[in-house]
């Protein structure tokens, strides 16, 4: 089984580390190839490996190294015996091939007539070979394999009584016969004694199935006792495993012998207590070797296990002789070791990619054990009997159909992720000490890598409000995580203030989703919108919902106020000193078109006062003057000039302040930039004229010394030469600088006439206000507008209003060569400006009266 590990998280943390140092570049300095910094983006991709392994919840993650592909090992093994059958049976001198010859009337039942000759060349055929022998021959590689980490599979076929219990376990009253299963443990344990680098840990289990049932042959052990629920075979992406199979640790060779012992025994008394035919049933017994490297450092480590494999007797029951419990086991036998064999015939067909593992319990447990990446052995026990000729032959086709599988055998490497965090926390450490002495070296306060705490990320946000404010130029860059949190405070404060206007706009406003169609559809009905859903009255068209708020008249006190609001306009014309041609009654255009709407209960339409589309639609009074405002009501006496000069450019006139501002201050940038040209234009001048002075002392020096030529060019020492350079120089820079200055000339020149401009037009629009605001009552305002109750020409307008354009020339230069004085001289223009308007009032009034005569 293989595991990849996609290079994506890596990938993608580069490139936002990439991103940031490019930030980080583009600020300040430039981090980027820092090899403290390559080695954490290291560290931070195993630290994502690691977190990858943990987040599958397991403390081990699996990678095999795979190999090359491996045929499986096939051997024969022939029971010894005095009654040999060498004419039937003959090895060739290789010691692997082995002929049957079988004469045609020899037997009954053996139906092929043809063929009575076969040849079977397996891995090696042993006959008379010692218990010792057979282990070098078949196990000890595979045994040593294991402790490498590759798993390992022996197993032994054939008919019963033909020696896999021999051969598999041996003799346990006999150390010499001994078989392969206690000397691979001895094996084990003897390789652990000579690898004392490696922590390696031995488990072994044993487990029998018989008539397709599991039975743990070491469960009668005191601390494991009986399990509760049938084992179950269990298949997980780290291979099979069966689920209530007790397995043991062992620290040494002899309890691995006690427990070979216990399920020995176990094994017999189970064919006496339950009347099971040992010889029927297959035992697996599963060494799982652990290798860990003692040195800390490695969070590798090995895993493997070993199958010894005790097949049931591979004989087929004759029907005559197989009846009830005995045909049970036999059909179950049969059954298992037709599957055996099919799924073999399955893994040596390289083009079968299904194998029928799940067929039976024996090929479902042997799964992850046959073929696949482990080391896989057969031994065929054999008779050497010419009666047993029969079922030899066809043990030995089965041993050659295994020798056709391949297998590809393959190291189970794993991590151990707690170690794995421990080491890359002892490298982050290792970092953390080399990213400050990289900060020492570069004169930089000791800079903390640690996660931020409460009050430095508060501190940041102070930051990120100040920068936002103007009041921090720049802010610092110290390292990854803090450019990391001004980001994130940045995005904080971005989201507060989006929260803050919309609760401020909820407070002062109704907002009515644009989907909420039937919220449109009462507000329509209410005559609030228009059918296009735009606010009556409003005449952008920007969405509804703009009512405006702070107006506290109601419509029961309508008539009230506006009985007030003549009042205090024909008080404020009779300070003014004029009388008004115009009564009140004359001009009282009707106000009834202004509807005002007052809030349902449910604050659906709260506090809306929206005037209908007609009185909406007239032209705002001053052609390029903002959009008309609703203001709250007047104040009885009008505030002064000064006053109302400081709520002009809070309010109405803020934006053109605002313009006005910048482009005094771009102004007073050029400026000043135009007089350090000036002065580093003086200083150019006089090293000009003091390098003239010097060259000409040279000059006259060399004069006096007499003059040198070659080849008709004149000869001068270095000092000169170097004078002339300089001089050069110097006009160059010279020229520079005065094109700058050029340049910064014109630049000052536009500006002036920008801040002129902006000035003229703020005065001119406060004027406006002002007089709009406390002296001209609402009313004639809306009878001058176009369509209102007044014709145009019957009354020169902008003398009602105010200032005559002439007026308001003279005005705004007048108050524009003064306002440096500041806004407290304003009210000085506006004495003058007041008494000029009543003078030209009462020359057009005589005008219009010497016209009427005529
Ligand atoms: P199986 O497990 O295949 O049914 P066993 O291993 O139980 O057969 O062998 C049957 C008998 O033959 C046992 O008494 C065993 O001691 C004996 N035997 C088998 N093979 C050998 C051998 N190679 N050398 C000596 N005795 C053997
Ligand atoms: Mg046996």
């Amino acid at each position: 089984m293989t595991t990849t590990i996609t290079s994506h998280h890596f990938l993608s943390t580069c490139s936002v580390l990439g991103t940031v140092l490019d930030l980080a570049g583009g600020f300040k300095r430039d981090k980027r190839h820092h090899p403290v910094l390559q080695a954490a983006c290291h560290l931070i991709w195993e630290l994502q490996l690691s977190q990858m392994m943990r987040s599958k919840n397991s403390n081990k993650h699996y990678f095999t190294k795979m190999g090359s592909r491996k045929k499986v090992h096939a051997f024969v093994r022939v029971r010894p015996t005095d009654d040999f059958a060498h004419e039937m049976i003959k090895y060739r001198d290789d010691n692997k091939t082995i002929d049957i010859h079988l004469k045609k009337d020899t037997r009954r039942g053996v139906v092929n007539n043809q063929q009575t000759d076969w040849s079977f060349k397996l891995d090696r055929v042993l006959h008379d070979a010692s218990q010792d022998l057979v282990y070098e021959t078949v196990a000890k590689d595979v045994v040593s394999q294991a402790l490498n980490g590759f798993n390992g599979t022996i197993m032994c076929y054939g008919q019963t009584g033909a020696g896999k219990t021999y051969t598999m376990t041996g003799a346990t009253e006999n150390y010499k016969h001994r078989g392969i299963l206690p000397r691979a443990l001895q094996q084990v344990f003897r390789m652990i004694e000579e690898r004392p680098t490696h922590a390696i840990t031995v488990r072994v289990s044993y487990l029998e199935i018989y008539n397709e049932s599991l039975f743990d042959l070491l469960s009668t052990l005191p601390y494991v006792g009986p399990s509760a629920t049938p084992m179950t075979i269990v298949e997980n992406p780290q291979g099979v495993f069966i689920k209530g199979l007790s397995v043991h640790l062992t620290s040494q060779e002899e309890d691995a012998f006690s427990l070979l012992f216990e399920g020995e025994t176990n094994r017999i008394i189970a064919s006496h207590t339950m009347n099971k035919n040992s010889s029927r049933s297959h035992c697996i017994f599963t060494i799982y070797v652990e290798a860990r490297s003692r040195t800390l450092s490695d969070e590798k480590y090995v895993t493997s296990k070993i199958n010894l494999v005790d097949l049931a007797g591979s004989e087929r029951l004759g029907k005559s002789r197989s009846e009830g419990r005995v045909l049970k086991e036999a059909t179950y036998i049969n059954k298992s070791l037709s599957f055996l064999e099919q799924a073999i015939i399955a893994l040596g067909d390289q083009k079968r990619d299904h194998i029928p593992f799940r067929q039976c319990k024996l090929t479902h447990a042997l799964k992850d054990s046959l073929g696949g990446n482990c080391n896989m052995v057969l031994v065929t026990n054999i008779y050497g009997e010419a009666a047993q000729l029969e079922e030899t032959l066809s043990s030995l086709r089965f041993a050659s159909r295994m020798k056709l599988v391949t297998t590809e055998p393959a190291i189970n490497e794993k991590y151990d992720a707690e170690r794995m965090v421990k080491n890359l926390e002892k490298e982050l450490a290792l970092l953390k000490q080399e990213l400050a002495i990289h900060d020492s070296l570069a004169n930089r306060t000791l800079v903390n890598y640690d996660p931020m705490d409460e009050i430095q990320i508060a501190e940041i946000n102070s930051q990120v409000r100040r920068y936002l404010e103007g009041t921090l130029e720049e802010i610092d860059i110290i390292n990854l995580r803090q450019i990391q949190e001004v980001f994130n405070q940045f995005r904080m404060v971005l989201s507060q203030q989006e929260q803050e206007v919309e609760s401020t706009l909820r407070r002062k406003y109704t907002l009515i989703d644009k989907n909420d169609y039937a919220a449109i559809s009462a507000v329509q009905k209410a005559g609030l919108v228009d059918a296009d859903g735009h606010l009556v009255g409003e005449p952008d068209g920007q969405g509804f919902g703009l009512g405006v708020a702070p107006f506290s008249v109601k419509p029961g006190k309508k008539s009230k106020s506006k009985k007030m609001f003549k009042e205090q306009v024909s008080s404020s014309a009779r300070k003014e000193g004029a009388s008004s041609p115009l009564s009140g009654k004359d001009l009282d255009v009707s106000t009834s078109k202004t509807q005002m709407i007052l809030s349902s209960k449910d604050g659906d339409v709260k506090d809306m006062l929206v005037r209908d589309r007609e009185t909406s639609n007239t032209e705002p009074l001053a052609s390029d003057s903002p959009k008309e405002e609703l203001r709250p009501p007047r104040p009885s006496t009008p505030p002064t000039k000064p006053v109302a000069f400081e709520d002009f450019k809070n309010e109405r006139g803020s934006e053109i302040n605002r313009i006005f501002k910048e482009n005094k201050s771009i102004l007073n940038e050029r400026r000043k930039r135009a007089s350090e040209t000036t002065q580093r234009i003086n200083a150019i001048k006089r090293e000009i004229d003091m390098t003239k002075e010097a060259l000409n002392l040279q000059k006259s020096l060399r004069e006096k010394q007499g003059e040198y030529e070659n080849k008709g060019l004149m000869i001068i020492d270095e000092e000169e030469f170097l004078l002339i350079l300089k001089l050069k120089d110097l006009k160059k820079q010279y020229r520079t600088e005065h094109q700058d200055l050029r340049d910064l000339r014109a630049e000052v020149q536009y500006c002036q006439h920008l801040v002129d401009q902006c000035r003229h037009r703020l005065l001119t629009e406060f004027d406006i206000w002002y007089n709009e605001s406390f002296f001209v009552p609402e009313d004639l305002q809306m009878a001058l507008k176009p369509g209102g109750g007044i014709r145009p020409g019957m009354m020169p307008l902008n003398k009602i209003v105010s200032l005559g354009e002439d007026d308001q020339d003279r005005f705004g230069q007048l108050q524009q060569t003064t306002l440096p004085e500041g806004p407290d001289s304003v009210s000085f223009y506006n004495a003058k400006v007041k008494m000029e308007q009543k003078h030209n009032y009462v020359k057009t009034m005589m005008g219009l009266q010497q016209a009427h005569r005529k």
